[in-house]
């Protein structure tokens, strides 16, 4: 199940995640896209518009302040030919999008 936790995206963050992509908007918030965990950090995806193979990461951490991070994207795709593709970033903690199994992530925000 993917984690619960929402975070509202500050303005000079947005502002940056922008001028760092070719996104012409991002979100006013963003939900965790890790599957559902009790400790650690969370991760929301701001854009995928950055430079090939990476996205922009908003990362926070219970109520201290967020931070805008670029990350590359996970290449492990679930097994056979027609693999789906994983929607996190690399080196994320287990699991890998595909294998959630609520199987209710999307990679699109
Ligand atoms: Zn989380
Ligand atoms: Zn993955």
């Amino acid at each position: 199940m993917r984690c619960a936790h929402w975070r509202g995206v500050p303005l000079d963050l947005a502002r940056e995640a922008r001028e760092k992509s070719a996104a012409q908007y991002i979100d006013r918030a963003v939900q965790c896209q890790l599957s559902a965990h009790d400790e650690g950090e969370h991760f929301g995806l701001l854009t995928d518009a950055g430079a090939y193979g990476t996205a922009l990461w908003l990362r926070w951490h219970g109520v201290d302040e967020a931070e805008l991070v670029v990350l590359p994207d996970c290449q492990v795709a679930a097994p056979g030919s027609d693999g789906e593709g994983c929607c996190l970033f690399a080196d994320h903690a287990k699991p890998h999008t595909w294998e959630d199994a609520m199987g209710e992530v999307s990679c699109t925000s």
